[in-house]
């Protein structure tokens, strides 16, 4: 059929925002016909973050885990709006959201206001930086594809500026001091993605400056990766030791300054003492923060009074206090762990329930209709009514909606030297491996999970190519 391009006013406006992991897996199952489906990010792409941390040294090129919004619309049987833009506030009473165009390029228009029937909120996060001084300024953060350009950028001008004539002995040192803080899995990748980039080729290619490049990690807590389990931490710190990555655990940094970062350390007597380090390029990974257009919702329920990380949401995924509006992903408090796994699950959950709405409305306009006849035509009513009763049986099973159950396939975190960290649930049990088998694990998993099949060989060839020619030093 050809696509519906005008608004149908006999089904219901789905506005769905962000185009991340929780919205996109909602989408890929959304039968599009029952409702009139608008998008709305600032991102006309889907974004494969677990590939992220490779795209910082280029073992990855960055536009093979990304996957064009229009492409995925274009397999939808009806057609659904997208919007370039940002919502900047949702207004639960009136039912609209207010969107602005926030690129480089503007037309005449730049706000407006988008109604909708039914609400899926999945913007995600933002990145936590705790209010400590100069880190919005200094540092560069690993969430999106701009941050992984610019470290990327950042490594080799590091580099280049380190090899400059008559430079310092203690400015090399500081500009090749790669200075990493936060221990949980986007630190720890990221840490061993940068050594082998420095193994593997800088050290072969710029030979003068081989022995003064350093990878230091940076963790408040007594050790990195606290969601794994205990042999898979010493596993990883005991490679870190041996890939020559310092960790500096049970050390908070407290400011940040262009070319220093000052961390208060607990020495095992307890006492506090501060420490220095120049660095050359500083990644923050700290975590998650609330997203503005978020704090602004939570604002207006008061029913959200208490939430302080997220929109608080029931075992359907409404948003507590609201009508009609669902919440999914980072932005979404529904008890587990901030990750593209849950998002995945709860985007797939909502795109079932959506479609069971549907059928379930058009179940109930048979069955009004068939009563109806009942009454008219009141000869033909033994066939008519086992109809009706059919028509109720399957509304019964639809009704019958189970809420939403996180499945939970585990945990894997790639550390450098072709070594990954698995805690996998294997036929209901926990399995935890480690080591350069664990690693191969890692890559098949990871490239069955790329969003399309065109992604999954641009990412075979990238590894290829990495291998084979080693990465690419150009610095652009
Ligand atoms: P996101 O995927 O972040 O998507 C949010 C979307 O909302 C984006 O499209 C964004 O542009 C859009 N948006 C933002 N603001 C607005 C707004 N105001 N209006 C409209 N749209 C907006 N998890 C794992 O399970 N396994 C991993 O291996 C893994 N690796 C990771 C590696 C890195 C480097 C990072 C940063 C995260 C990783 N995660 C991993 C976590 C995972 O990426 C997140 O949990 C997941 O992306 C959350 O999905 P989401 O849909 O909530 O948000
Ligand atoms: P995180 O919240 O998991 O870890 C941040 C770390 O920073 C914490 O350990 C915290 O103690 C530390 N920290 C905070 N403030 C600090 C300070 N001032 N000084 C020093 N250390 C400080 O964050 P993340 O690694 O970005 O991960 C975010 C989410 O994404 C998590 O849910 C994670 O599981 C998921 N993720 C998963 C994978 C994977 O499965 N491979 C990879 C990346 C991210």
């Amino acid at each position: 059929p050809e696509p519906q391009v005008v608004p149908d006013p006999s089904k219901k406006t789905l506005v769905i925002l962000g185009t991340g992991w929780g919205s996109v897996s909602l989408l890929k199952r959304l039968d599009t016909e029952n409702y009139n489906v608008v998008v709305i990010s600032p991102r006309n792409y889907f974004l494969f973050t677990p590939l992220l941390p490779s795209c910082t040294t280029g073992t990855i090129e960055h536009r093979s885990i990304m996957e064009p919004i229009r492409t995925i619309l274009r397999q939808k049987k009806a057609s659904v709006r997208f919007y370039e833009a940002e919502a900047s506030s949702i207004d639960p009473d009136r039912k609209v959201v207010r969107i602005f165009d926030n690129s480089e390029i503007r037309g005449d228009i730049t706000e407006t206001e988008v109604p909708y029937d039914m609400l899926v909120i999945g913007v995600g996060a933002e990145n936590a930086t705790f209010g400590i001084p100069g880190v919005r300024d200094h540092s560069c953060f690993l969430k999106e594809i701009g941050d992984a350009q610019r470290i990327r950028k950042r490594i080799m001008d590091c580099v280049e500026t380190a090899a400059f004539k008559d430079q310092s002995p203690e400015e090399i040192n500081r500009l090749l001091h790669m200075v990493v803080v936060g221990g949980g899995p986007t630190g720890v990748e990221f840490a061993g993605e940068l050594q082998d980039f420095f193994e593997e080729d800088i050290k072969k290619l710029v030979p003068e400056i081989s022995d003064r490049f350093r990878v230091t990690l940076i963790e408040a807590l007594p050790n990195v990766l606290p969601m794994f389990s205990k042999q898979l931490i010493d596993y990883t710190e005991s490679t870190f030791k041996e890939e020559k990555i310092d960790i500096h655990t049970k050390t908070m940094v407290k400011k940040v300054t262009d070319k220093t970062v000052e961390a208060e350390v607990t020495r095992p007597d307890g006492k506090k003492e501060t420490i220095v380090f120049p660095y050359g390029l500083l990644v923050w990974a700290t975590g998650n923060a609330v997203r503005p257009v978020i704090k602004d919702l939570i604002a207006r329920i008061p029913a959200q009074a208490n939430s302080r990380r997220g929109l608080a949401v029931n075992e359907y995924l409404v948003v507590q206090g609201t009508r009609d509006i669902w919440a999914v992903g980072d932005c979404a408090v529904a008890g587990y762990a901030p990750t593209a796994q849950v998002a995945g699950q709860e985007g797939t959950f909502l795109a079932r329930l959506f479609n069971n709405m549907a059928k379930t409305e058009a179940l109930e306009g048979k069955i009004s209709e068939l009563s109806s006849s009942l009454n008219l035509q009141p000869g033909n009513s033994a066939a008519v009514s086992r109809e009706i009763e059919g028509y109720e049986r399957q509304l019964r099973r639809i009704k019958d909606a189970k809420p939403f159950h996180y499945s939970h396939q585990g945990s894997l975190a790639y550390i450098g030297s072709d070594k990954a960290v698995a805690d996998v649930t294997w036929f209901n049990g926990n399995v935890a491996a480690a080591g350069s088998l664990t690693y191969l694990f890692w890559r098949s998993a990871y490239i069955s999970m790329c969003f399309s099949t065109r992604n999954r060989l641009l990412v075979i060839n990238d590894w290829f190519k990495s291998k084979v020619f080693g990465r690419d030093l150009s610095r652009e």
